[in-house]
């Protein structure tokens, strides 16, 4: 036996093990570590974002359902688009690999009973764990990282929650924790809600906090995605092409290359559409420790949109489902003269700015000049009247 490459590996272990957590993310600091924040994402807690994900599917029968699609349709409205997105949206260094155990699964109680509450953490992991021991013959779950349940349609299952457990707090089978869950309920049955709430909810395992609001003072849509509408399937999902690039970024997607950060001065940066995935993806000044402005080449969808530049702030002390991310607007909607676009996209489907159109916020003495660039990008002429 060779023991150079042993004491290698021990040496490294030993280091990883006390190598302080990332803070940092493009020059901003979270004060604390928040739990799926905009900061970097914290490896102990979430499954590695590139390489190969891999997910088992398990469908769940509850005694008080109907089944109104057979679990291949199922499959089918939550798996290969989704998979897809994954693909191009991770530029190919994320693959979702899952493979669908066609099974109900008969399920002890009635969709109703508390014990299967998905708002509650116990509750919500004895449900996967009752699906899990249900399969747990016919699967060997120590090949997998994460489990998505489907249930039949069931007056109890309206929603689609994450289950995400700290390492020893989740549930065992194969001598394996299995740490990461998603249970499907009713609403991906909804045009438009299947594939995309798999990606929303994904993004959750992975990491990424709610950008919609849980502000339910005014629970009307245009309100509750009011931060960021369809710029990222963590706001409203069912017309997202693409995450943020700040997202990308925290899922490793984008480099650190990827990004221009202008602490001071004024500067000319070239900005790539997003989709590309090469050059300068995004501009980024910081405001404050916590606090930055992110502007990015991006159009909601070829039929809808020529691309411009989305200009949004992003706060790495703000919690899931309180403005981690506010998309600030070329223009406000105008939802009477845009029906159509109002309907579709919900909120700030006019926020690119244009060529010749300027971003300033006096107070912290940033200007951003929006001018046309090479092969379809933008110029961005930046200046700052106050270092950061
Ligand atoms: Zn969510």
């Amino acid at each position: 036996m060779n023991f150079i490459p042993l004491l290698l590996s021990l040496v490294a272990a030993l280091l990883f093990m006390q190598a302080p957590l990332p803070q940092e993310l493009l020059g901003l600091k979270a004060p604390a570590p928040i739990f799926l924040g905009e900061g970097p994402t914290d490896p102990a807690l979430h499954p590695p974002s590139t390489g190969t994900l891999k997910a088992v599917m398990l469908f769940a029968r509850f005694p008080d359902g109907e089944e109104d699609l057979a679990m291949q349709e199922l499959h089918q409205l939550l798996v290969p688009q989704a998979a897809e997105f994954f693909e191009s949206a991770s530029y190919g260094k994320l693959k979702l690999e899952v493979t669908p155990r066609f099974q109900w699964y008969a399920m002890k109680g009635s969709s109703t009973d508390p014990s299967y509450d998905c708002s509650k953490h116990d509750t919500h992991m004895g449900y996967v764990q009752e699906v899990v021991a249900a399969a747990d013959e016919a699967v060997d779950f120590s090949d997998y990282e994460l489990i998505y349940v489907v249930a039949n349609k069931a007056p109890g299952t309206f929603n689609s929650p994450t289950f995400n457990a700290h390492g020893g707090d989740g549930l065992r089978a194969d001598g394996h924790e299995i740490r990461h869950a998603v249970t499907f309920g009713n609403d991906v049955r909804g045009k438009d809600w299947g594939w995309q709430t798999l990606v929303h909810e994904t993004g959750h395992v992975l990491g990424l906090p709610d950008l919609y609001s849980y502000d339910p003072s005014q629970g009307v849509y245009k309100n509750i995605h009011r931060h960021t509408g369809s710029w990222d399937p963590m706001g409203f999902q069912c017309h997202s092409r693409h995450y943020l690039a700040w997202h990308k970024r925290k899922l490793g997607w984008l480099d650190d290359e990827h990004f221009e950060v202008v602490t001071n001065g004024s500067r000319s940066v070239d900005l790539s559409h997003i989709e590309s995935g090469s050059g300068t993806t995004a501009l980024v000044l910081p405001i404050s420790q916590t606090e930055a402005y992110v502007a990015e080449v991006r159009h909601l969808s070829e039929k809808h949109q020529e691309p411009g530049v989305l200009i949004y702030k992003v706060s790495v002390a703000a919690h899931s489902g309180r403005g981690p991310i506010q998309v600030l607007p070329a223009k406000a909607d105008d939802d009477e003269a845009n029906p159509e676009m109002a309907k579709r996209y919900i909120a700030h489907y006019d926020a690119l700015y244009r060529a010749g159109s300027t971003f300033e916020d006096e107070q912290a003495g940033v200007q951003i000049q929006v001018r046309t660039g090479e092969s379809g990008g933008f110029r961005l002429e930046v200046t700052r009247a106050k270092d950061r």
